[in-house]
Formats: C-alpha cells, structure tokens, sequence
C-alpha cells in the first residue's frame, strides 16, 4: 500500500551540474482517466505556484478532467502551497485538518498536497503521521510525474512521492492559462543566493534555467493566441542564463521575448545584486518592457542586510534606484520589506524607514520575520519581541500607504494607457487594468472591453488604486 520516498534536503542543497532536460510526453493509457470527473485546485502563495497550478490544470485536462467548482462537485482536490512563511503552513494544515469529516464521508475522493509544503521533510513527516485524508503528495520538481502518481493513487495506493529530481526541466507541458490576455511564463527555477532567513532554496532547488528558444516558443505562442502581456518568472530573473553560460543572459531573453512584439513585458522578480546596466538600457530603449519594477530589499540598515546574505549596502540599493531613475522615464518600484529580524534594533528599523523615505516606493510586500526550521536565520535568537514586530510592521505600513497615495495623487489628471482585466471586484459596472507603471485603475469603461488597452484619463487616487474614465 504504501510508497514513501523523502526528499534528502541537505543534497538537494548542495547538487550542482547541468539539468536533465526533457519535453513532456503523456503515455495514452491516462488520456481517459480523467473521463466523468472533475478537479479542484486551492492554490497558496506567489505567482510561480499559481503559475504551476495552471499547468497542473493543464495535465488534468489533458487526462480528460473537468473544472469543479469545488469540493463537493470534485474527484480530485489538490492544495498547492507555499512554505515561506509560517503562518500560510499553518493555514493550510489548519484546512486540511478539516477535511478529516469529510473525507470519510466521501472515501473515493483523492486529496493531493504539492507545492513548497511537500518539499519539507517535517511537514511531509506530519502529513505521513496525522493526515490520513491526503491521498498522494508530490513534490514541486514532479509536475511532469502528476499523470503517472495521479493514476496509482487511483487505484487505491497512497503515494508520499517528492524524492528530488530538481535538476529536471520538462518542456511543452500542457497549460490551461487563468487569464486569456495576461500570461505567467517560467524562464527559471530555483535560487542560489541562500538568503538567511528564506526557505526556497531548499523547497524550489538550485537554479536553473529554461533554454531560450522554450521560452520565447512559449511566448510566441500565447501572442498568436490573442496575448497581450507576459511576466516572466523566476525567484531571482536576473541570474537567467548564468547556468547556461550565457553572458549577460537575462538582457538577451529580454530583447528576445520583446521582439516577439507581444505589448507588454514584466518579470519578477529581481535581486539587486544581479542587475547589469544593459537590462536597464532594455528596460529604456524597448517600449513593451514596462517601466515598473519589483526590487526587493528587505532591509534598510547594512548589518541586518549582512546577517540575511543579501550581498549589498543599503547605499549600493539607493544607487541601482537612482541609476534606474535617471535612465528609464518614469520608472516605478515595489519591494518586499521584513520587519523584526533576529537582533533588528529600533535603530536598525529606523534605516528601513529612511530607505523607504528616499525610494518612494509604490508599494510594499511587508512582512513580519518568522523562522523557518533548517535556514541559517532559524538558529539565531529570535529575540525581537511579538508586539514590537506588530507595531514597526504598522508603522512601516503607514509609511508606505504615504508614499504610494503620493505617488497616485501625481497621476492625477493624466492619461495612461490601461490594460483592461475585466469588471472591477467592488463595481461590476467599471472595469479595472493596470497602467504600463502597473498601477492598479478603477475606470469608466465605455466602449473598452477586457484584453483591450485604452486610453484613460485619471480621477481621483487613493492609498492603493486610481480611479478613471476611458476616453
Ligand atoms: S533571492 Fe529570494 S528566493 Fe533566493 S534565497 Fe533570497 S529571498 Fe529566497
């Protein structure tokens, strides 16, 4: 009954050499398996999960599975996690654990666990011991194994299946893409920067790249099939092609995939410590690269920045910023800030708030630190206490809604080309895009229909949106 095979972390961490690469291929025996049943995918955590949901999708619907809506209508139910911060585990486990009823109630129901969580030795352990309603866990360099572990577990074996095969790159899998005119497109895996306090490293592997004629195909492709804009993926893009012994590889792919013509490029997301000038003369000289820009930098003060590896001074950052600045017209910027690192002082959080006062960021993903059990950070003293990580997260918080109502406030009166999404969520009757600065826009629709770019001029702007009407 049982197949239990854990990954070996520790050699995970350390294997080097070059990818076996492959393109998919799908044996005909699980091309009906499918047939008469319904999938349901709970995907957690950043755009590389919710970019792997989609070829998850894309696999079940190749085996002949339908959309469900979810659990009650579906046969196959798959939470695809993230592990980088505690508290979403917890999440996750938390509605896992309330599956227990129901799964005995609905015995021929599979339950599957992927993602960042089955890459953990403990959790897979717990998962083993406590979760009997999960039915089969892979892990996240399996996704071209889904068909074969999918049909054993079918046939009655719980299957525990993420031994590491990190060093795989599966081509042309199949994707069923959530958004007609926005795609998510991988141009690497994995990370070798071992940033103290994160996790990924060990979830998501070493890095390495796609080969470039994959990914403009790939880009290519979703154009042809009405596309109008690509983000292209990987926890850290500017180290692409370094693998490959490329030179100056992501510059290469960038002008490559912009020449496809597709209107509108981003990638996320960036190391500071990666970037070469010839990217942001890219980002200038090619109108379908879009002047907006996720940089995270984590912390504003050079000893913590040391402590978390992140290789560069708070100074070397404000340099990149105003370089970026001073040579891409109206270039914005998002970062990723973390308050209450091991030993972070008021004054250490101090420099924080005097980095964000000189960048002017438009927006911030701020978090609060919480160890990771096998990362370097985990074993320092995590001795900053809760409620003074709740109350600089606030007042870093507030600092950053500042700046981005700032920034909007400039906006307005403007016209700016919007990339329409749809309805808005809170009025049906507007529609929402972002800007080319990938601000988000609440407008008037007239004529404009989703997928269009239209002009709209801007009204009104708030902490985190403007508001607008089409012309
Ligand atoms: S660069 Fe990003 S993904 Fe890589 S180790 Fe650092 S925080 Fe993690």
């Amino acid at each position: 009954m049982k197949d239990y095979r854990l990954p070996d972390r520790k050699s995970e961490a350390k294997r080097t050499g070059d990818p076996v690469r492959s393109v998919f291929t799908a044996a005909e025996d699980i091309k009906q398996l499918g047939t008469g049943r319904k999938y349901f995918i709970r995907t957690y955590g950043c755009q590389a999960n919710v970019r792997d949901s989609e070829t998850i999708a894309g696999i079940l619907e190749m085996m002949n599975f339908e959309c469900g809506t979810g659990y009650e209508d579906s046969d196959v139910i798959i939470f695809n996690t993230c592990a980088v911060r505690h508290a979403a585990e917890e999440h996750v486990l938390g509605e896992i654990g309330n599956l227990k009823h129901f799964k005995t109630e609905h015995p021929d129901k599979i339950f599957v666990l992927c993602g960042c969580m089955s890459q953990e030795e403990g959790i897979v352990s717990q998962i083993i011991r406590s979760y009997p309603q999960i039915d089969l866990v892979f892990g996240t360099h399996d996704l071209a194994r889904l068909p074969e572990l999918l049909k054993k577990t079918m046939s009655g074996s719980r299957t525990i299946d993420v031994s590491s095969h990190q060093g795989n790159i599966v081509e042309q899998m199949p994707v069923e893409r959530s958004r007609k005119y926005k795609a998510f497109v991988n141009i690497a895996y994995g990370c070798d920067k071992f940033c103290t306090y994160c996790i990924v490293p060990y979830t998501r592997g070493r890095e390495r790249s796609r080969l470039y004629e994959y990914v403009i195909e790939e880009v290519q492709k979703f154009k042809e099939s009405g596309g109008r804009e690509v983000t292209l993926l990987g926890q850290n893009v500017n180290a692409y092609g370094k693998d490959l012994g490329m030179e100056d590889g992501f510059t290469k792919l960038l002008e490559g995939v912009s020449e496809t013509g597709i209107d509108r490029i981003r990638f996320y997301s960036s190391h500071p410590r990666d970037y070469s000038i010839t990217t942001i003369d890219a980002m200038r000289d090619r109108p379908n690269i879009m002047p907006a820009l996720h940089l995270a930098v984590q912390s504003g003060n050079d000893e913590i920045l040391k402590k978390m590896n992140r290789g560069y001074t708070s100074d070397d950052f404000r340099r990149l910023v105003d370089e970026m600045k001073s040579r891409v017209k109206g270039i914005t910027f998002t970062t990723d800030l973390i308050v209450g690192f091991p030993g972070e002082t008021d004054a250490q959080f101090e420099d924080t708030l005097a980095l964000v006062d000189y960048c002017r960021f438009d927006n911030a993903y701020t978090f609060v630190y919480s160890p990771r059990e096998g990362t370097p950070a985990a074993s320092m003293e995590d001795n900053v206490p809760a409620e003074v990580k709740k109350q600089r997260l606030q007042v870093l918080n507030e600092r950053v809604a500042k700046y981005s109502k700032m920034n909007n406030e400039e906006c307005v009166g403007k016209v700016l080309k919007v990339l329409c999404d749809g309805p808005s969520k809170r009025n049906p009757d507007r529609m929402c895009g972002y800007t080319e600065s990938n601000r988000l826009v609440n407008f008037d629709a007239g004529n404009v229909r989703e997928g269009d770019i239209a002009d709209v001029r801007i009204t009104a702007a708030k902490s985190f949106s403007l508001d607008g009407e089409a012309l």
